[in-house]
């Protein structure tokens, strides 16, 4: 009842030429897919990208947006832009904004309802740090996340958000949580969203993200909880993405 989403971030790589010639690879690999495809380039990719990807099952996401609709914030992008530009998904409080560009779980939450309220999907990243999970609090960490990202939204919203798991120590790093370790921390999470919502927390589609490759993704997609994947790394070469895509 929940379909599979794989999705690629591509982080600060790739100019718009490089995307083109990247998903003109990919459109005849990934065209049989089962699951959801989406593939998040740079900003300055997305216009370029939203053309290559027309008429195809790829869908176009972007890696961060703001949360004001337009105005005096230099630098930053609004929804209704990214909409323009045609992404329908965006990555929302990946690790590396929360580590390096200060986001915060109050910046994850109102970004995250204004997606909402444009109608774009958020990828709404969550996951604890290494000394964290040393700490053995990992639950915690992800439960708080999880429950401050969705403060105020609606269970009619909730059902369209995807959450990625991502355990911060695992991206691109090579090291990945066990497939069992992955499991049971995403069925922490939705136990979290059931204590907010009840049944609808059965239709929230939770990624798993941290160093998934051609050679994990079978296992880690075999997991009764794990609904797709937030790649990285492996994002960035059409081979290895669409093996994670066609991972059965
Ligand atoms: C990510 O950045 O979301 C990610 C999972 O990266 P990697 O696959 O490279 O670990």
């Amino acid at each position: 009842m929940r379909k599979p989403i794989i999705a690629g971030n591509w982080k600060m790589n790739k100019t718009p030429d490089e995307a083109i010639k990247l998903i003109g690879e990919l459109i005849p690999l990934v065209k049989g897919a089962a699951c959801e495809v989406v593939v998040c380039p740079p900003y300055a990719c997305l216009a370029a990208a939203a053309k290559a990807v027309a008429g195809t099952n790829i869908g176009l996401g972007a890696q961060n947006m703001d949360y004001h609709d337009s105005g005096a914030y230099t630098g930053e992008v609004s929804a209704d832009m990214l909409l323009s530009l045609g992404a329908a998904y965006v990555i929302i409080g990946h690790s590396e904004r929360r580590q390096y560009y200060a986001e915060t779980d109050e910046s994850v939450n109102r970004k995250t309802k204004k997606a909402l309220e444009k109608g774009l999907t958020p990828i709404v990243c969550v996951g604890e740090l290494l000394r964290e999970r040393e700490q053995g609090i990992t639950a915690e960490v992800v439960r708080m996340q999880a429950k401050l990202a969705l403060d105020g939204i609606s269970a009619a919203d909730v059902v369209k958000i995807v959450i990625a798991y991502e355990p911060v120590w695992a991206i691109g790093t090579g090291k990945t949580a066990t497939n069992e370790d992955a499991n049971e921390t995403i069925k922490t999470i939705r136990q979290a969203i059931r204590e907010l919502y009840g049944d609808p927390a059965e239709r929230v589609r939770i990624q798993y993200g941290g160093s998934m490759n051609p050679g994990n993704a079978a296992e880690l997609m075999a997991m009764s909880d794990i609904d797709g994947g937030l790649i990285g790394g492996a994002s960035l070469k059409a081979e290895d993405f669409s093996k994670v895509v066609n991972y059965g």
